[in-house]
């Protein structure tokens, strides 16, 4: 087992990589422990868990509202908690952003902590402090940084995961290396097949390896305003896909880290062949690399894009494996981009 903190303004956030779900109790102080979690994994956990109360709540996407959170706090009301409990997130990054939101609004806050259960949670959304709801069609809309005081990352728990779902989180590791980590890629192309097969001390250094790049960027910039946007590796392109064409996340992320790349390659910033490595290490380990889209819908979304400034957008480029930059890009350069590339 591995520990890595994070020091945030909010607070000092524990990420226990190879631990175990049995250790739950260790981590959490409060009179009264609550755990959160879905459907699935209740069913799935449920004996694993401690002797605690149990909301349980949907799944999907289509349950990061609101409505969710109020139904949360009424069930909290129900409970009779106070102050002097602890809320845990079993899940997820859907569960741990909406746990993330309700424990830190409930009473102007209780303390919370995280079991991220799958890939995508263990390397990226459980990681940061950032949680919050989608509203009125736009992902995230509502919510605040507020670090969780420990994540669980239990590697047990990802042999569970449906495939695709595990490649969504491959896709965040690339990610992490593309931006933060030649040695990690160059990990990654050797060893993507032990790590697809879910072997444990392989998904344990991937694990590791992405929470400390993403810590390492949140300590310099915690709330976004600079140095964290390099984690939007591909992810301006990606939500744009998410949105128009229905797409996971990961592999949205994965065609937008193409996307990127080419336009890094465009804009002389990155070698040809360095790009082709990246293409080709998504392809190898099963994400996609090419789409037909209906480009206008693209564009269209990418100008409703949260992060838009004035004509263009701050896109995040690559200058080489492992060292991103991040260059404000005119929508008509994108324009043609995406006529080119697509
Ligand atoms: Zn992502």
């Amino acid at each position: 087992m591995k520990t890595i903190e994070i020091h945030g303004q909010t607070g000092t956030s524990e990420i226990a990589v190879g631990e175990s779900l049995e250790n739950l109790e260790k981590y959490t102080g409060g009179t009264k422990k609550i755990i959160i979690t879905d459907e699935n994994l209740n069913r799935f956990y449920h004996k694993r868990f401690p002797p605690w109360d149990i909301i349980e709540i949907g799944t999907g996407e289509k349950i990061k509202t609101l409505e969710t959170v109020e139904y949360i706090f009424k069930k909290l009301v129900e409970l009779e908690i106070d102050r002097s409990c602890f809320i845990v997130g079993v899940g997820g990054g859907i569960v741990c952003d909406i746990t993330g939101f309700a424990a830190s609004t409930f009473m102007r806050g209780l303390p919370f902590g995280f079991v991220s259960t799958s890939l995508l949670s263990q390397v990226d959304a459980g990681v940061g402090g950032k949680n919050g709801v989608n509203f009125y069609g736009y992902k995230n809309m509502i919510g605040l940084f507020n670090q969780p005081n420990f994540v669980i990352c239990d590697p047990g728990m990802l042999k569970t995961l449906p495939h695709k779902e595990l490649l969504s989180g491959f896709a965040e590791v690339v990610k992490h290396a593309a931006i933060g980590s030649r040695e990690l890629f160059a990990f990654l192309e050797k060893n993507f097949k032990k790590a697809l097969a879910l072997d444990g001390e392989t998904l344990e250094k991937l694990v590791c390896e992405s929470v400390t790049i993403k810590a390492d960027v949140v300590r310099i910039d915690e709330k976004e305003k600079g140095e964290r946007r390099k984690l939007n590796f591909g992810h301006t392109l990606g939500h744009a896909l998410e949105k128009t064409a229905g797409l996971p996340h990961g592999e949205a992320v994965s065609l937008g880290m193409v996307f990127a790349a080419a336009l890094s390659v465009k804009r002389n910033k990155l070698p040809l062949s360095e790009a082709e490595r990246i293409r080709d290490l998504l392809e190898q380990i099963g994400l996609p690399t090419e789409i037909s889209l209906d480009k206008e819908k693209i564009l269209d979304a990418l100008k409703k894009d949260k992060k838009r400034e004035g004509d263009g957008l701050h896109f995040v480029l690559l200058e080489s494996i492992g060292q991103a930059i991040i260059e404000k890009i005119p929508f008509q350069e994108l324009e043609m981009a995406i006529h080119d590339l697509y």
